[in-house]
């Protein structure tokens, strides 16, 4: 007979997802209703509140899109893009290949910017290509750059869009909640994220806005969206608020229980909070690493709090650390990807994962089972440099 599945209780310390807080489970735990039940239509309207809040937006058209980040990114580009578009992609690590990839299959033109991975977006770069190709239509890029651990300046780069007359998709990912997100104040025309990074709600949820310009510019398409499940004028039939809701499919509902919750834990919070948390934290991790003789990539200015990305030392075997840390510490983090595959691990403070608890597990595992692994390392120190860079 088979049994029920009882996963083991890990401490989630990768690039997403991260530690899913007991709130947000026990929300999600709640009776199912009706996807077009009066009372969960209303719930429909706080959760958007929550979506607005989270990105410090008054877009009507914000709302969270039945399935992962990537289906948020491609809801964004197949909405905005039309077939024989030029699209500005600034490549800095992973999730911007895939944003060109989506663009191409879209039948458009993507004019490629790129730059070095674990390096913030160049905007000399951007505003050259911007200059290069009056023709463009869209700018887009990652503003958290999970792969990599760098933080690109979005503000300056939406301002180079627009002076170019050109929309600006941004990818924040794993920006929102960590750092500051100012959609309105920042003017972005499109945003995605994900569920599963700081919000720290389960993965598979992405929340996406929309500014009045792009829903213009979607209005005024000459072609139907391709995608008929992530086409926004469809979606809207069951998400807007001007009319009655009409079904589209059938919305994820306990999912969407548990969103509103980690949307509540933030509001509580305070976003203001939220980003000095993984400030205060991020210093602190650095700080453990650091006294090990293990030094951050990503020069300084350019990197995210939220995901560290630490060097392995010389002679390491990286994915045998990895494996010592999940099966003695139940603790995981991320390897590296694409050219610094084996030459650097990826440490997620996000959200619900991000606290002193796991800053003192993390360093303190990783001092043990490197001195075992006869790595240089000194031993000893780690947990109280980081306890001394929390106390400030
Ligand atoms: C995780 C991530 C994505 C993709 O999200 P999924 O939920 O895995 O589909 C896209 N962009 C960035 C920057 C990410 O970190």
């Amino acid at each position: 007979m088979a049994q029920s599945f009882h996963p083991p209780q890990r401490t989630l310390m990768g690039p997403g997802p991260s530690d899913v807080s007991p709130r947000v489970l026990e929300a999600m735990a709640r009776p199912t209703l009706g996807h077009l039940d009066p009372v969960f239509v209303e719930f429909m309207d706080h959760l958007k509140e929550l979506l607005q809040f989270a990105f410090q937006t008054e877009n009507p058209l914000t709302m969270p899109i039945s399935g992962p980040g990537s289906v948020g990114m491609e809801t964004c580009f197949v909405n905005l893009v039309e077939p024989g578009d030029t699209v500005v992609i600034c490549v800095n690590g992973v999730f911007g290949g895939r944003m060109k990839e989506i663009v191409v299959r879209s039948g458009a033109t993507a004019v490629v910017v790129e730059d070095d991975w674990g390096r913030a977006v160049d905007p000399a770069k951007v505003e050259q290509a911007l200059k290069d190709h009056p023709e463009a239509k869209i700018l887009a890029f990652v503003h958290a750059e999970t792969s990599t651990g760098a933080r690109s300046d979005a503000e300056a780069l939406v301002g180079l869009a627009h002076a170019h007359d050109c929309l600006a998709i941004v990818d924040a990912v794993t920006s929102l909640g960590g750092i500051p997100v100012l959609v309105d104040e920042w003017t972005f025309d499109a945003v995605y994220s994900g569920s599963q990074k700081c919000l720290s709600c389960t993965p598979g949820l992405s929340p996406v806005s929309f500014s009045p310009l792009a829903v213009e510019t979607i209005k005024r398409r000459k072609t139907p969206v391709q995608s008929w499940f992530m086409d926004t004028n469809l979606v809207m039939g069951y998400w807007g608020t001007n009319q009655k809701r009409s079904y589209h499919h059938t919305a994820p509902i306990n999912a969407l229980y548990g969103l509103h919750e980690a949307l509540v834990i933030l509001e509580e919070e305070g976003l203001e909070a939220a980003w000095a948390r993984h400030q205060k934290h991020h210093l602190a991790l650095r700080a453990g690493f650091e006294a090990m003789g293990l030094g951050l990539a990503v020069p300084e200015a350019e990197r995210l709090p939220q995901l560290n990305v630490v060097h392995v030392p010389e002679g390491v075997d990286e994915a045998r650390v990895r494996g010592r840390l999940l099966e003695d510490y139940q603790l995981e983090v991320g390897a590296g990807l694409g050219a610094l595959a084996g030459k650097v691990w990826r440490i997620g403070l996000m959200g619900h994962s991000c606290n002193l608890r796991n800053v003192l597990t993390c360093v303190g595992a990783f001092e043990t089972v490197l001195a075992s692994e006869g790595a240089a390392v000194e031993t000893g120190v780690a947990e109280a440099a980081a306890l001394t860079a929390f106390a400030g």
